[in-house]
């Protein structure tokens, strides 16, 4: 009898379920004989990097046959500047996908505990679970992060509490306010990771300073990307900001060139890039009633359905029937005119004339 891969793996990760990526948006047109079809389904900025940005990838080009700078030294220095920190307190990650891998792999051993939020991102359970830690999964509330529960749910054996602010697929977010009631009851031993993937979308009086937490010397990681409101999710870079001391731990595990030579160049430009943010913000982002560039849409019948149609009609979103929500589709806020063909779609499926 040969040996099935199965009995060689890491027994953590059976119960994992892939990530199931979508098709090539091209793919989808051949197999559905349709064109121009848009792509609402990520979360991604719809305009492309600034031509700043790209003036910037194409100049460290010719530097491919080197690796990277596995310091990111410039980029860090940039980031220590916009944060008032030092570069000691940046990470980088191949997407603040990596530094919650990171977080995971350096804080937690098998029977640990991370508190995570539902729905929300996925990748917080599943590296928990590839880790062998325990998943203390506490429900939303009204569609938002219920921090007096999450709070009611740390242990002695909790290491990492994720808190996803604005929180993906909900859009919504936790104010000052919870945060600092929060922050009040975390031990000094749990490791409260703020995920603002969302931030440029979400500021306001009311948005927590996550940042002032870790200042302070409490234990707090705060982790941000290039991918979402810098345009540059292809890339992959993102960044953690933390205790030197933390940021030294996670360096111990972190591979040596994990973000690529381009990713930095296009980072660096696109932190100069405050226009190109403000043009998203203007090509319809504040008629969005969401605290993010995405808003959740409950459709009343099955998601899953309405997205095959609206496939159809050349309009990809996001059904969240594997959050557990089966009657809502996660749309992501694109140019107007995408906007405005989404709304048209939608009412066409549902059988509505849209306004
Ligand atoms: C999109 C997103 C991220 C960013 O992931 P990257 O790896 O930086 O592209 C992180 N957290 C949440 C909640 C997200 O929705």
């Amino acid at each position: 009898m040969p040996t099935q891969w199965e009995s060689l793996a890491n027994q953590h990760i059976l119960g994992i379920a892939p990530y199931e990526p979508g098709k090539p948006i091209e793919e989808l047109e051949r197999e559905l004989g349709i064109h121009d079809a848009i792509k609402l389904a990520s979360n991604e900025n719809p305009l492309p990097p600034s031509e700043r940005v790209q003036k910037a990838i194409v100049a460290a080009l010719p530097t491919l046959n080197r690796y990277p700078d596995g310091g990111g030294f410039y980029l860090r220095q940039a980031l220590a500047k916009k944060h008032g920190v030092t570069p000691e307190h940046i990470v980088l990650g191949n997407g603040s996908n990596e530094l919650i891998e990171l977080l995971v792999h350096a804080f937690m051993r098998p029977g640990d505990e991370a508190v995570v939020p539902h729905p929300s991102f996925v990748v917080y359970p599943t590296s928990v679970q590839a880790a062998g830690g325990i998943r203390v999964v506490v429900m939303l509330r009204d569609y938002r992060l219920d921090l007096e529960a999450m709070g009611r749910a740390v242990t002695p054996l909790t290491k990492l509490v994720f808190i996803a602010n604005p929180n993906n697929p909900t859009a919504t977010m936790v104010a000052a306010d919870e945060v600092e009631r929060f922050m009040a009851r975390m031990p000094d031993r749990t490791i409260v990771v703020f995920d603002e993937a969302y931030v440029e979308f979400a500021q306001g009086p009311d948005f927590p300073d996550s940042l002032a937490y870790m200042k302070q010397g409490r234990k707090v990681v705060v982790l941000r990307t290039f991918s979402k409101a810098a345009s540059l999710a292809g890339l992959r870079v993102g960044y953690g900001v933390a205790d030197p001391d933390a940021v030294a731990l996670l360096n111990r595990i972190r591979p040596p060139f994990n973000v690529n030579s381009l990713a930095q160049a296009a980072a660096l430009a696109a932190l100069d890039d405050e226009p190109h943010i403000l043009e998203f913000k203007a090509l319809g982002l504040k008629y969005v009633p969401s605290r993010a560039n995405f808003i959740l849409v409950d459709v009343g019948r099955s998601a899953a359905e309405i997205y095959q149609k609206l496939l159809r009609e050349g309009v990809i979103v996001r059904p969240l029937t594997s959050f557990g929500m089966e009657t809502a589709l996660r749309i992501t806020i694109g140019t107007p005119q995408e906007n405005r063909r989404l709304v048209r779609a939608l009412g066409a499926v549902l059988g509505k004339r849209s306004a």
